[in-house]
């Protein structure tokens, strides 16, 4: 079994509890405009091209075979759309501007990765976990992956939106040990405007996830003037309140990281006049959730 992926994160310390290896699975059904990993929004591999890197040899224009680079007027082009990710510009260019995005791996491969760290799971009381991305849309290769990690007793974790059936999202949860899921907003039409998709089944499934055997730790992240206030935050903890699996619910705040990337990619990236919240303003919102009657943390 293979399935498409982005990157193998070991010694990772935000997924979960311990020390983790968080694999990225490439492509997702949101399109949240502040996503700080837009490489993992397309399902299917593609090139980044870093001009700031490039030295203008053109080794790539004879390379591609789609006609996909072209230089005008000393201006390095690439015409993404008739690119097929074939990656043969890239083996071409030592200057590291042209890189690919998006790797198909087998169960077997990421598994090797993923064992190497196993002393360090067992220390700490970490493990896996599954991250993109949405995982659930390559839901065959993560069971697959959690299976094995179950099999060879490591902790499983999982970070999903929830943006799909209730069957498929349950389908997954006889393989994992800890549900990691994000609310964003309560407001469907105003989730819409955000994120590109409406919030009502992602509702749904986190109030029956609440009630699942697994532990579920609740995410917000925070991103001013789509949910930066004590309302917003407030109408989440209330909700999640009523989980009786809820671990905590956890608030991140926006970082304006992701601008190169979005760059690289071709995409606009809408967020970055945004500013990141300040510590005073999370711990604010961190004391009126906790009002709320829920465990918080801010990431
Ligand atoms: S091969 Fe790399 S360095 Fe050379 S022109 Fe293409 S992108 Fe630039
Ligand atoms: S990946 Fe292939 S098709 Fe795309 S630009 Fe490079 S050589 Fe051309």
């Amino acid at each position: 079994m293979h399935g498409i992926i982005t990157n193998i994160q070991r010694f990772s310390l935000h997924d979960g509890p311990g020390i983790r290896t968080t694999v990225f699975l490439k492509g997702c059904n949101l399109r949240c405009f502040w996503c700080h990993n837009p490489e993992d929004m397309n399902p299917q591999p593609e090139i980044q091209f870093f001009p700031e890197r490039c030295i203008a040899c053109a080794a790539c224009v004879d390379a591609c075979p789609n006609c996909a680079h072209r230089f005008e007027d000393d201006r390095h082009l690439y015409h993404r759309e008739r690119c097929d990710a074939c990656g043969s510009c890239i083996e071409t260019c030592y200057a590291g501007g042209l890189v690919r995005v998006g790797e198909e791996k087998s169960v077997d491969e990421v598994m090797a990765e993923v064992r190497a760290d196993q002393p360090f799971y067992t220390s700490s009381g970490g493990g896996v976990t599954l991250s993109g991305g949405e995982p659930l849309l390559q839901i065959d290769f993560a069971y697959a992956i959690l299976d094995r990690c179950r099999g060879e007793g490591i902790h499983t974790a999982i970070e999903t939106a929830a943006n799909f059936t209730w069957e498929r999202v349950a389908a997954i949860l006889p393989v994992v040990d800890l549900i990691m899921m994000d609310i964003k907003l309560m407001d469907s039409a105003r989730h819409r405007q955000a994120t590109g998709a409406p919030n009502e089944r992602i509702l749904a499934n986190a109030a029956r996830l609440g009630y699942e055997p697994q532990p579920i730790i609740v995410r917000t992240p925070i991103i001013p003037g789509v949910n930066d206030n004590v309302d917003e935050v407030c109408a989440i903890a209330e909700f999640v309140a009523h989980m009786p699996n809820l671990c905590y619910y956890e608030l991140l705040p926006y970082h304006p990281m992701a601008q190169s990337k979005y760059m690289s990619l071709g995409l606009s990236y809408k967020a970055q006049p945004l500013a990141t919240p300040s510590t005073a303003q999370m711990v604010e919102l961190a004391d009126a959730a906790r009002e709320c009657g829920v465990p918080v943390r801010v990431g």
